[in-house]
């Protein structure tokens, strides 16, 4: 059988062999707790500040303005209960400003907070292409708003978004900017001061790094209070004991990704231009969804395709060693159109028929060429099942 193709980086990466070498002696030499205060907390905390050291170096940041976190999901979380909760401690109305087309992590949270925490959320719209404007936002923007929170680039359209201008109109009003950068990462700058934000998310397993551990930016003076309370690490925002082998193994991807950035970038861009162009030409009823060109993420191609169910067709290119997504991988197996498509304003029947392939550091042009020669059959064959079974 030959070899599988992996298309799903937006998912996950497999962590760098580099990376995993580089975490080795933190499971077993220098092992202790680094808010111990003898020699081996000291060891282990000596990790911590040089991984914080070189991540504030690429994000262009203090590095007492890092927050480890566990994963993205809790870097979003911090930053939204975060904030809110501080704006409520204070006597403060509290709203948060986002869209329908953000990853659950900020989407499901913000619905919860506003429905049990008196928090009122705004939904932005979205463009055609997924695009949040800085007009739209200061069109919605209120008095009242604590948050506004836009991510950096879609992990089911791949289109990127004005950050800048965005974090610019909602500190008009006086509100923070939160990015979720989880997608943007080693693939985007990452600078916070051209960015402009108060906060960033970000998490290892998207860039070559290890599952389970990610992190929040949080600009000095940013009034936020921790969303899990116990100890007082990271300045008393983020309890719990840290896991220094993933802290050292995020630093190291983090690092050889950014001393590689453009070259990086650049081969992603030539792999997804060749499975763009060549999906276009050669599979009928196809729309390429998310912003064109320089204005979507390097290594990202999504589509929708009409009369197609998005996870026959996922099934198939899985049993011709293509593995694919429908879209965000949390919501693999869901029938549910994705929300990210419905807000750009696809209807649910084609929303239902959507692909993403995203490319990574080991994808060949012989992967690209073997997509290319399967798939359009592959179209071909789930559209014939699915109308044989419509006309029963
Ligand atoms: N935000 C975005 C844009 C993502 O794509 C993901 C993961 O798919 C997350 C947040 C969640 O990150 P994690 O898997 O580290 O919780």
């Amino acid at each position: 059988m030959t070899k599988p193709i992996y298309l799903d980086h937006a998912a996950t990466t497999p962590t760098d062999p580099r990376v995993v070498e580089a975490m080795l002696p933190y499971f077993t030499e220098t092992y202790g707790n680094p808010s111990s205060t003898h020699r081996f907390g000291r060891s282990a905390e000596r990790a911590i500040n040089t991984a914080r050291e070189t991540i504030a170096g690429i994000l262009n940041c203090s590095p007492q303005e890092i927050v480890f976190t566990s994963c993205g999901t809790e870097s979003d979380n911090l930053a939204l209960r975060g904030a809110v909760l501080a704006a409520r401690r204070q006597g403060k109305p509290a709203r948060i400003v986002t869209a329908r087309s953000e990853h659950h992590a900020v989407s499901v949270t913000a619905e919860q907070l506003a429905g049990t925490a008196g928090v009122g959320v705004t939904w932005l719209p979205v463009t055609r292409e997924g695009r949040v404007t800085a007009t739209a936002l200061s069109e919605h923007l209120t008095p009242d708003t604590t948050l506004v929170s836009v991510m950096y680039a879609n992990n089911e359209v791949g289109t990127i978004q004005p950050i800048r201008d965005l974090a610019e109109v909602a500190h008009t009003c006086g509100a923070l900017f939160h990015t979720d950068a989880v997608q943007a990462a080693g693939q985007l700058s990452l600078d916070v001061q051209a960015l402009g934000v108060d906060l960033l998310s970000l998490s290892a397993h998207k860039f070559y790094g290890p599952k389970g551990v990610g992190l929040l930016y949080v600009r000095s003076g940013t009034d936020l209070l921790p969303s899990q309370t116990g100890g007082s690490q990271e300045s008393n925002l983020r309890a719990g004991t840290h896991n220094v082998p993933l802290i050292v193994g995020m630093a190291k991807a983090l690092e050889l990704a950014y001393s590689d950035l453009e070259a990086r970038a650049a081969q992603f861009r030539r792999y997804r231009d060749r499975l763009i162009d060549g999906i276009l030409s050669s599979v009928l009823g196809v729309q390429l969804t998310g912003a064109p060109g320089q204005d979507r993420l390097p290594n990202h191609a999504s589509f929708v395709l009409e009369g197609v169910e998005a996870n026959a067709l996922l099934m198939h290119l899985d049993m011709n060693g293509i593995a694919a997504s429908s879209g965000s991988a949390c919501n693999t197996g869901n029938p549910q159109p994705s929300e990210v498509l419905l807000s750009m304003g696809y209807p649910p029947a084609l929303a239902l028929g959507s692909l993403r392939l995203t490319v990574g550091l080991h994808t060949t042009d012989a992967d690209i060429d073997r997509v290319l020669a399967i798939l359009p059959e592959a179209v071909q064959k789930v559209r014939m099942v699915r109308q044989a079974q419509l006309s029963q």
